[in-house]
């Protein structure tokens, strides 16, 4: 039987060390562009094994061209990024670069060019029907816009490889369903106007939490009014909540929309052990979330592209995509985290929480409970008045 799923290898990638030097360079790390956190991310999958089953092909990241990055960034944003890339110095902050979150490092053009190559290359793999899903970890890069980085992400390739399969396939529709816990802004940006890419993003919503959009009333525009999506959740929203949620929106908007391409983004910083955000979601429903996609796109045209996203403790994001791997391509997760793993996570002194592939099940306190439901009621009733009648679903 062939293979159904296709990985994207960061071996290439991985040979880069602009990463490095950018460790070496900085007082403290940067929480997603370090060495740990890629090495205990991919090799956790390679080293349970799961790589080696007939029911996943491995596949190398490539990078984007300036071409393919110009599908959906500026020409001269570009030529920053990779001029400033080469020498490994900024000469003045432009563009959002040359911050904290989007540092200027050597060989930072090939770094964010790499997830974009990837996610292209898993748009024509699915949709040339090589393969039912591909999945690329390191992409999900939602914080770029046209011609400015933020939040760690300097080319946006969720933007780039749905503007170029929107330019191949004009009259198909892509769901476009973002898990990050932090508002997919660059992307809803990007589609702001376009019935053809609904995009639904569910992210914390907070005082002060990065980006600070991604309200309920933010719906799209234009013909693409109805078309945008957000769920805005408080923080300490539990795995109730937001499975709430989840089928009360994202399900029936989901089945009225039948997308041709479902794209989603799974960004595993909504898990409760996140150092940089407040949501409570567990492994399991993490488990549940992709056994979920992969049932519905199963029921529709059984094209899947899964990228990565946020998840700044190396150990649960490695787990939290390992997990939606092994359900996604339908191999088994091993009964316990392999030693060689566990020893590489040692090596780099992260500690280990938790053995194994679950974690408890936690509900938010009694006293923050009553509000997070009426926050989360509040965003539902918006989207039920304002959406669901342009689908033509009855509420
Ligand atoms: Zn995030």
């Amino acid at each position: 039987m062939p293979a159904k799923t296709v990985l994207y290898d960061p071996k290439e990638f991985l040979l880069m060390d602009g990463i490095d030097e950018l460790e070496r360079s900085s007082p403290t790390p940067n929480p997603f562009w370090n060495r740990p956190r890629f090495e205990v991310i991919w090799n956790l999958p390679v080293m349970s094994g799961m790589t080696k089953h007939e029911n996943i092909k491995l596949e190398a990241m490539r990078m984007a061209d300036r071409d393919e990055l110009s599908i959906y960034h500026d020409r001269s944003y570009i030529e920053t990024v990779e001029l400033f890339g080469n020498t490994g110095a900024a000469f003045s902050s432009r563009f959002g670069l040359d911050t904290e979150e989007c540092p200027v490092f050597q060989d930072m053009h090939k770094y964010a060019a790499y997830p974009v190559g990837t996610t292209i290359d898993a748009v024509l793999d699915v949709t040339e029907e090589q393969f039912t899903s591909a999945l690329s970890f390191f992409g999900g890069m939602h914080h770029a816009m046209e011609s400015r980085a933020a939040g760690f992400c300097y080319y946006n390739d969720c933007a780039v490889a749905l503007k170029m399969y929107r330019q191949m396939n004009p009259t198909k529709k892509c769901l476009y369903l973002d898990t990050d816990v932090h508002h997919g802004d660059g992307t809803q940006n990007a589609f702001y106007l376009d019935p053809n890419v609904l995009t639904i993003s569910l992210h914390e919503y907070s005082m002060g939490f990065f980006p600070q959009t991604g309200r309920a009333e933010e719906i799209g525009a234009g013909s693409g009014k109805g078309y945008t999506v957000n769920i805005p959740l408080p923080p300490l929203t539990d795995d109730f909540e937001y499975w709430r949620v989840f089928e009360d929106v994202v399900v029936p908007l989901w089945k009225s929309y039948k997308p041709d391409l479902v794209f989603w983004e799974v960004g595993a910083d909504g898990h409760i052990g996140d150092p940089l955000a407040d949501l409570m979601l567990t492994f399991d429903t993490y488990a549940r979330l992709a056994k979920t996609v992969n049932q519905l796109v199963h029921l529709g045209n059984k094209q899947l592209v899964i990228v990565g996203g946020g998840g700044y403790n190396p150990i649960s994001a490695a787990k939290i995509w390992t997990i939606v791997l092994s359900e996604i391509a339908g191999v088994a997760l091993p009964p316990t985290l392999p030693d060689d793993w566990v020893e590489l996570c040692r090596s780099f002194n992260l500690t280990m929480e938790r053995d194994g592939w679950t974690d408890r099940p936690t509900r938010s306190d009694d006293d923050h409970q009553p509000k997070i439901r009426r926050a989360i009621d509040d965003a539902i009733s918006v989207i039920k008045e304002k959406i669901f009648p342009i689908h033509g679903i009855a509420e």
